[in-house]
């Protein structure tokens, strides 16, 4: 597999494209994000306060795009369900068919946490 991080063949997407697709996906979840957020973040890919503010690391924006997809899913239906249960689960299935498979290919990076705090180990 190529290496993601030869700068010569990957265009950056900007923020803006970035957050455009943050409010699209939205917009098919029927969430609605008090905040949506996308900045240096070095620990994690993404985070969500229970005040249904959303932010997304701006490392997102040289990754593949099914692994954005899959970090924007993921956080956004945490405005549904606020933890990683069964349902959770299910919904992401309904929404993304198919990301389990997308984080296994990611392996390196999803080593970052998804998360804050209160959501991990569930
Ligand atoms: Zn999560």
């Amino acid at each position: 597999m190529k290496n993601t991080s030869s700068d010569n063949a990957v265009k950056l997407q900007t923020k803006e494209q970035f957050k455009a697709e943050i409010a699209r996906w939205a917009a098919v979840m029927k969430v609605k994000p008090a905040q949506i957020r996308v900045q240096r973040m070095t620990k994690k890919w993404a985070s969500c306060s229970s005040k249904s503010r959303v932010s997304f690391s701006a490392d997102l924006l040289r990754e593949p795009k099914p692994f954005q997809d899959y970090v924007i899913v993921h956080e956004l239906l945490h405005l549904q369900v606020p933890n990683h249960g069964k349902l959770f689960k299910s919904l992401m299935n309904a929404y993304l068919p198919g990301w389990e498979n997308t984080l296994t290919d990611r392996n390196g990076s999803a080593a970052r946490s998804l998360c804050i705090q209160q959501f991990l180990g569930q």
